[in-house]
């Protein structure tokens, strides 16, 4: 794969792009991540890459002209190409999976005020990370290019994966290592007794009671077979007596 950003601000990548898994993925040679300067698009002397917004309003826009030239020359005809906007519905790991699919990816970051509108021309979709507006599109990028690369075949062992929050529509079980015992909290005693169905059972369970009280609306959307709902029913009951 190989995803190709572009950007004002290209040192903002240098940490993320040479640590941990993400640089152990690019060394794999699974992806290949091009960083761009959008500047280098610009025209006139002064190097413009932004304008004062037409009808009046606060800040700069990010001109679509220098973009437009900044797009064609890092794009190849099957680029999928995303712009960072707050306008979109909000990511989730669907989109992640549904991304690290393809092949050649080009990622916009705004900046300033945002990005002259008539960008829609040239882009494929826009992609938001949440309900809230950033200063610009390097760390909504960041953010997408990391969810989607771990899921690249090989990126990360495979098992890893398998369970993971919002892979089946839960949130994961909560997880715990050495020491057995610590300030006075243990381990529970089933995740140590070696009973593989026992223990699955055990992690199921709490999955469902951790987006029971998290996330109750990704359970609203889930279809529950008959284990689930019965297991559901009991910590509905269990956390009845807590109370
Ligand atoms: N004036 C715009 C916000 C501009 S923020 C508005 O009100 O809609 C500047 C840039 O930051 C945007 O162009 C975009 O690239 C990035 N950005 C801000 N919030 C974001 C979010 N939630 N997700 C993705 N990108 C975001």
């Amino acid at each position: 794969m190989k995803i190709t950003v572009l950007t004002l601000f290209k040192e903002q990548f240098d940490s993320f792009l040479n640590t941990s898994i993400i640089k152990r993925i690019i060394e794999k040679g699974l992806v290949e991540v091009k960083v761009v300067d959008i500047r280098d698009y610009s025209l006139d002397v002064h190097r413009h890459v932004d304008d004062t917004p037409y009808g009046g309003g606060a800040g700069m826009l990010m001109k679509v002209d220098v973009l437009d030239r900044a797009i064609k020359d890092n794009r190849s005809p099957n680029s999928y190409v995303l712009l960072t906007s707050p306008k979109a519905k909000p990511f989730i790991q669907e989109d992640a999976y549904r991304l690290s699919k393809m092949d050649d990816i080009v990622i916009i970051c705004g900046h300033y005020e945002g990005v002259d509108a008539r960008i829609d021309k040239y882009i494929d979709e826009n992609i938001s990370i949440g309900d809230y507006v950033l200063t610009g599109g390097e760390l909504a990028a960041m953010v997408v290019m990391d969810s989607l690369m771990r899921l690249i075949d090989d990126g990360i062992n495979a098992d890893s994966l398998k369970e993971e929050s919002y892979t089946n529509g839960l949130l994961e079980y909560p997880q715990y290592t050495r020491p057995y015992e610590y300030d006075g909290q243990e381990v529970p005693f089933v995740l140590t007794n070696g009973n593989h169905e026992e223990i699955r059972k055990y992690n199921l369970k709490m999955s469902l009671r951790d987006t029971y009280l998290y996330r109750k609306d990704l359970l609203d959307k889930k279809e529950l077979n008959d284990e689930e709902k019965e297991l559901l029913k009991e910590i509905i009951n269990e956390l009845k007596q807590e109370n």
